[in-house]
């Protein structure tokens, strides 16, 4: 496979898209929703109430928009080597492998991206890691979509790896390994929106989840599903009490006077029908007619 292009003209045709969909398409739904639906946000908004100031805006956008570009940047660089080169093990028609292998290497490829998502993220909430690399993504309470990429760039450089390192450990053909990444950002995306998303992604359930994470800190680590949170206990329970100086992996403090003698409390849902009956429930009880 060849295109007979050098690699700056891969790395400038990686910048412009990279741009064109974190600032453009990002932006601008950013844009709709946060600047011409502001009024209405108790109807989208993820945390109504809650707005980053000004100065966290920008600085989730500098700092967001310098390590997408790093990481465009560096793909465009190894797509050059890829597509001109051969590198890694991307191959180009499915005739090369068993359909059998094409639908199992994208459940590897996801499945070592939330590994490597969890266990680094779980990571990062040890105290030590928290305060001095992973607590910059947690400037952003009630994150919006720049802050996917908004966090001390080595996290991001790591982050990018464990996402390009797929191409490179097993054969995958190339449209999979494309669905794989732009599935990837895609869950990104929503998950720092802070816009309420009508149903549940796929293995994902609502992007609640993650706003959670940025609400209540030592909680819900997964990326891609809320698998891994579950085997570990670290899904955000109800009744508990949550700050960022609790690291308690999930389990925050508990009040026994709100929760009795069971001092546990149930894990979240986050099953969107789940939500929209309960919020239905509390208007009801309010004495609201709906
Ligand atoms: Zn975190
Ligand atoms: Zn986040």
């Amino acid at each position: 496979m060849s295109f007979g292009l050098e690699w700056w003209q891969y790395v400038l045709i990686a910048l412009t898209g990279g741009n064109i969909f974190y600032l453009g398409v990002g932006g601008a739904v950013h844009y709709y929703y946060y600047h011409m639906k502001r009024a209405q946000a108790d109807q989208w908004k993820m945390q109504p109430n809650k707005w980053l100031t000004a100065k966290l805006n920008r600085h989730e956008i500098i700092v967001g928009t310098f390590n997408m570009n790093m990481a465009a940047g560096t793909f465009g660089f190894l797509a050059w080597g890829i597509i001109e080169h051969g590198w890694g093990q991307i191959y180009w028609n499915f005739s090369d492998y068993s359909l059998g292998w094409a639908g199992l290497s994208v459940f590897l490829a996801f499945f070592f991206i939330e590994a490597c998502a969890y266990y680094m993220h779980a990571a990062g909430h040890q105290p030590w890691l928290y305060e001095n690399i992973h607590k910059m993504h947690h400037y952003y309470t009630a994150p919006t979509f720049f802050s996917i990429s908004a966090m001390h760039p080595l996290e991001w450089i790591a982050h990018a790896s464990y996402i390009v390192a797929p191409a490179f450990l097993f054969p995958m053909h190339w449209s999979l390994y494309l669905f794989v990444m732009m599935t990837t950002f895609f869950y990104g995306f929503w998950d720092h929106s802070g816009i309420k998303l009508p149903f549940d992604l796929p293995f994902h359930g609502s992007n609640r989840f993650h706003d959670d994470h940025h609400k209540y800190f030592h909680v819900n680590y997964g990326f891609l599903t809320p698998f891994f949170d579950r085997i570990h206990d670290t899904v955000r329970r109800e009744g508990h009490h949550y700050t960022e100086d609790t690291y308690a992996n999930g389990k925050g403090t508990v009040n026994p006077s709100k929760l009795g003698n069971k001092a546990i409390g149930p894990w979240v849902s986050y099953n969107t029908q789940q939500e929209v009956d309960n919020n239905l429930q509390e208007r009801l009880a309010s004495g609201e007619k709906v």
